[in-house]
């Protein structure tokens, strides 16, 4: 691998007292602040839909933090190539679509002879620490390739707290810059709130509504709604819509305190980045979750890059698959990005530097029920695939041969996008089913369920805690 840049390698400090005299230290290391250090930031906020964020267009959303990071750097909608933590977030490490790198159902690990973006940073001298916060990113799944650091405690039930995290991350850091005076930092977090249950303390569980109705947030409501027959009520569906709102705003806070402390141990100028690994369904016919539907609302999610020579306040309009972020955030610290990966830097564009692309977007969900009252209740179609270029889209079901065209612009799930146009005349399926036949030509499993290993038996532990989130288990 070859870098563009060589490290600077001056003589920095690790910690707030370093560089000062000790008497002076002992008398006022407030105005003792450390060196700035080169670094990367990755944070990854699971289950976040786009329109969940104030600067992605909802005005009462409580994002302080992610808006002013939207107006110091740029914004853009990012597409989840898989509606699943495990594998998505693979293809954020990696620059792979699942189709290349193998893991397409939770369960399935992250083979070694893949290269991750912590395992590229490492060859260019960084450290490298991770924070993750749901069982979906035990180190026993492989995504903890390249980290010197990889903080996986208290993730089981219904994850780690935001604020634990964010503890966890500030830990972390401290640790990584313990190791060397000089080395750039990356540190990749993972925040799991906005998963369900939806549940935010307070006073974030009554942000929206002063006098809450009936159904909360928990598991409880959402199996009786999924398995039971629950009418999924506009009340119900609102009060719970406020409760994942409050897990947003939650997060945002905590991530404001992450920056803030890492800013306080002289990573302020790193270069930023915040994504998701897909979005959350609130449709009538299929809310409270992601695993097996490819709608909008759940393959569509934010990004927003800070840092890097971005300009500020930039809305970026091409769509940004999640396979672009490793390959974008490596050109973005001085790399050359690596060629043999699905996702591309898209840094230039972002940066202004070249003509906006509209790449076409290509998403699959697993056939796999996490138990067989999911397939009765409807909950499973089965085998899906999705490409989508613009604001046209086609979805085909691989086991029942249904297909639908959706225009964006149109349906109550997926919502028109605020800044974009909108297309020229109606979309051409044909147009969509021969990209996506070209597409399956250069990825010879893309119509497959295959692993890209034999991943070996689940750890029972591990299983029941997936099925515990809903998700499906091989
Ligand atoms: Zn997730």
């Amino acid at each position: 691998m070859t870098g563009r840049r060589n490290v600077d390698r001056r003589p920095r400090f690790a910690g707030a007292l370093r560089g000062c005299a000790l008497g002076a230290a002992l008398l006022a290391c407030g105005a003792c602040a450390p060196e700035p250090r080169d670094g990367l930031v990755l944070i990854t906020i699971d289950t976040l839909r786009a329109d969940a964020v104030g600067a992605f267009g909802r005005e009462d959303a409580r994002t302080p933090v992610l808006d002013r990071l939207a107006r110091e750097g740029v914004r853009a909608y990012a597409y989840a190539p898989i509606p699943l933590t495990t594998p998505s977030h693979a293809s954020i490490l990696s620059g792979l679509h699942p189709a290349s790198h193998g893991v397409r159902k939770h369960g399935q690990v992250l083979s070694d002879r893949f290269e991750t973006l912590a395992e590229r940073l490492r060859s260019h001298g960084f450290l490298a620490g991770a924070v993750v916060s749901g069982a979906p990113l035990h180190p026993y799944f492989g995504l903890d390739q390249g980290f010197d650091a990889f903080d996986a405690q208290d993730i089981e039930g219904d994850g780690r707290r935001a604020d634990a995290a964010t503890d966890a991350a500030l830990a972390v850091a401290d640790g990584l810059l313990a190791r060397s005076d000089t080395a750039p930092v990356f540190l990749w977090v993972h925040y799991f709130d906005p998963h369900s249950a939806y549940a935010p303390p307070p006073p974030f569980d009554q942000l929206w509504d002063e006098a809450p109705g009936p159904w909360d947030g928990s598991h409880e409501t959402h199996n009786r709604v999924i398995y039971e027959g629950l009418p999924a009520s506009p009340e119900l569906l609102a009060r719970n819509r406020n409760l994942y709102q409050g897990e947003v705003a939650y997060t945002d806070r905590a991530i404001g305190r992450l920056l803030d402390g890492l800013a306080e141990r002289g990573l302020g100028d790193a270069l930023v980045a915040v994504t998701a690994d897909h979005g959350e369904s609130f449709a009538p016919e299929y809310p409270f979750d992601h695993a097996d539907r490819l709608y909008d609302s759940i393959l569509r999610v934010p990004l927003i890059v800070k840092g890097g020579g971005l300009p500020p306040e930039r809305f970026f309009e091409g769509a940004v698959p999640l396979e672009d972020i490793a390959p974008t955030l490596l050109e973005l610290l001085g790399f050359e990005p690596p060629v043999a990966l699905d996702g591309r830097s898209r840094a230039a564009e972002l940066a202004g530097r070249a003509p906006v692309t509209d790449p076409p977007i290509f998403a699959e969900s697993p056939r796999i029920p996490p138990r067989p009252e999911r397939r009765q209740s409807g909950r499973n179609e089965g085998a899906l695939r999705a490409v989508q270029r613009g604001d046209c889209k086609l979805v085909f079901n691989l086991d029942t041969g249904l297909e639908r065209v959706s225009d964006l612009r149109r349906g109550a799930d997926e919502a028109a996008r605020p800044g974009v146009p909108p297309p020229a005349g109606r979309c051409d399926a044909d147009a969509l089913r021969a990209l996506h036949a070209a597409w399956a030509r250069a990825h010879p499993h893309a119509l497959e369920q295959r692993a890209s290993t034999t991943s070996p038996p689940l750890p029972v532990d591990l299983r029941e805690q997936l099925l515990a989130l809903g998700y499906a288990v091989e």
